[in-house]
């Protein structure tokens, strides 16, 4: 990843990928105070347009305000570069990495005196749970990792140390031959995937895990927008394994993972085992708005 050719934003230039480099003493890579955002952008008629963006950069600017991290630029800066890393690396769609880390001036975990730093990097990023996953659904595990308590982590900051929670699940589950995994909270109760928000199907309504211990998801709000424009009720409440083993249909939404209908928690099959037709509909319809091929909502397109 790093021996490649492009250009990466780095503190408000662009530099060349290889040379888009830090010191081993920068202090997140020790603490794993830090943030990120995870963006991607389309090819559209009218070019590549990233999605959501300001939803995006609002989220990164929240989570940096969460840790005390005081970002050097303002919004339409980062939103600008996110704009140009596309441009400068000749992309038609990409997902998009900001990130927010602290300098190496010292170590210890008083942040006070530590300079802030944001960097920027744009790549092509296919499906991100497989292409067939997206079609004929994917294969689920529980995690016997709990997701964060509210005042461990900040479940509101997309925060660089929630991930290795995440990797500690996603490789459990992975081991296990599993393509996915399904972290609960403290309580036990059904909170999200290791990088995804999870959606089930019931009876013709939508039920999502309520905001307390998951990201609040982009597309997460994205597909509710979506669903109830369609008429269907959507139902934010706690939920339980079992409620996903018995569900209808059920799928992840996420930047990288957009809609990936899941056809198996636990070696329990769910509904029909493969995509339902209420994923199939939203699914389509999130492509659509997302390409630009949709009537609604070009708002949430901003042409690079
Ligand atoms: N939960 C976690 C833990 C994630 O990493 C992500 C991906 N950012 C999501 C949910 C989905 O959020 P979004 O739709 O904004 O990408």
């Amino acid at each position: 990843m790093a021996d490649r050719d492009g250009f990466i934003w780095y503190d408000g230039k662009l530099v060349p990928w290889r040379d888009a480099t830090t010191h081993v003493l920068t202090h997140t890579l020790h603490y794993g105070m830090g943030c990120f955002e995870g963006v991607r952008a389309y090819a559209t008629d009218k070019g590549a347009a990233i999605f959501r963006l300001k939803e995006h950069t609002d989220r990164l600017f929240g989570s940096a305000h969460i840790f005390q991290m005081k970002m050097p630029y303002d919004k339409a800066t980062i939103m600008d570069a996110q704009r140009e890393v596309v441009r400068a690396n000749k992309l038609d769609s990409c997902y998009i990495r900001p990130i927010v880390f602290y300098g190496s001036e010292a170590m210890g975990i008083a942040a006070k005196t530590l300079s802030v730093h944001v960097a920027i990097a744009a790549w092509p990023w296919g499906a991100y749970l497989g292409a067939d996953g997206m079609e004929l659904g994917i294969r689920v595990k529980t995690s016997s990792f709990t997701r964060h308590h509210v005042n461990i982590n900040m479940c509101r900051a997309k925060s660089v140390s929630t991930y290795a929670n995440s990797i500690l699940s996603h490789q459990e589950a992975a081991n296990d031959g599993y393509d996915e995994a399904l972290l609960l909270d403290v309580d036990g109760y059904v909170a999200e995937g290791s990088g995804e928000n999870i959606f089930i199907v019931k009876n013709g309504k939508l039920y999502t895990p309520d905001l307390t211990s998951c990201l609040e998801g982009i597309t997460r709000a994205t597909v509710i927008q979506l669903a109830e424009e369609n008429g269907l009720q959507v139902i934010e409440k706690r939920i339980t394994r079992d409620e996903v083993y018995c569900a209808d249909e059920a799928f992840f939404t996420g930047t990288a993972a957009e809609v990936t209908p899941i056809r198996e928690l636990d070696g329990r099959q769910i509904g029909e085992g493969k995509r339902g037709p209420i994923t199939a509909k939203l699914q389509a319809q999130f492509f659509d708005v997302v390409q630009g091929r949709s009537a609604k909502h070009a708002e949430w397109l901003t042409v690079c």
